[in-house]
């Protein structure tokens, strides 16, 4: 075999594919990122001359983020045990959920669980929770110190710790950008309540959290005056979030919430008035809420501008 080393070169045109052919080459090296000319690739298929792509592929190449491992036996426990996979199994389903739906685009939303009094484990960043397997997931304290985890936590932790440090009964969070209720997030609207049972017994008045840069602590913040009152709360310009004892019951909130946006805005479309759930009725509903152990979102008074 003859080999050509042209891998010094950044662009391959016809001709030193021609100086190769009469230097009786069988073989080319190339440096991967080079651009090869279409003349000197037919060239290189009319002789029959092997390319060799060399160097740079392993240089592109993003390195793998260095592992965080752990000597701690408390962390270790609560991110390694079986009972840990159980819980990193559930986010990884609820993960496919979530983009199922169409409720998390390219790599957006993130999920966590709170797994002991300063640990949670969460979703990576930049992953799409399609692919999330556990083997993807992270730990890290109420600080947003990573503990353990190949991967990096999700840049949006912030506001999932701020439920945490607000919620002792919060044992999970799901944010997401499910597209009827993040519309009526980017309209400034807030669902009504009396309108549909389910909605109002498992969502309740939802808060809407004013705007500010995801992943800034200051958008963390923009969710504390609410996450007490409301297991479910619209970001203003950006999606929505919801706490629950499981990954999955949080999950199950987002597609509440999601659904009776959607269901009335076609209401909506009828152009007639609809009917509401009256004072009676509606009060029962509220006990409903109260025996299944979710906040009392009709106890605060924050801001709640309403599509009716
Ligand atoms: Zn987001």
């Amino acid at each position: 075999m003859t080999s050509v080393d042209l891998k010094q070169q950044k662009f391959i045109s016809a001709r030193e594919i021609e100086a190769a052919v009469i230097g009786g080459a069988t073989e080319v090296i190339v440096d991967s990122r080079a651009t090869l000319e279409e003349d000197a690739r037919d060239l290189l298929a009319k002789h029959a001359i092997a390319v060799r792509f060399t160097g740079a592929i392993e240089e592109q190449k993003t390195p793998e983020p260095s592992p965080k491992t752990t000597n701690s036996p408390r962390v270790a426990s609560s991110f390694y045990s079986q009972t840990a996979l159980d819980i990193k199994n559930e986010i990884c389903s609820v993960g496919r959920k979530l983009w199922l739906r169409g409720f998390v685009d390219g790599n957006g939303g993130n999920i966590s669980y709170r797994v002991g009094e300063d640990e949670v484990i969460c979703t990576p960043t930049l992953f799409s929770k399609y692919d999330l397997t556990p083997d993807d997931l992270c730990i890290i304290d109420l600080s947003g110190n990573q503990l353990a985890g190949r991967l990096q936590p999700t840049s949006e932790v912030q506001l999932h710790l701020e439920v945490y440090k607000n919620v002792p009964q919060a044992k999970a969070v799901v944010h997401c950008h499910s597209p009827y209720a993040t519309a009526c997030a980017i309209c400034g609207h807030v669902p009504p309540m009396s309108v549909s049972s389910e909605f109002d017994v498992f969502i309740g008045r939802v808060a809407l959290a004013p705007y500010e840069t995801p992943g800034t602590v200051e958008f963390a913040e923009t969710v504390r005056p609410y996450v007490k009152h409301h297991n479910a709360i619209l970001l203003a310009n950006h999606g929505v979030m919801c706490w629950a004892d499981t990954p999955t019951h949080a999950e199950w909130y987002v597609e509440n919430l999601e659904t009776f946006c959607k269901t009335f805005m076609i209401a909506r479309q009828f152009g007639i008035p609809y009917s509401r759930i009256s004072p009676e009725k509606a009060e029962a509903l509220k006990a409903a809420r109260k025996r299944y152990g979710l906040p009392d979102c009709n106890s605060d008074d924050s801001p709640t501008p309403s599509l009716s």
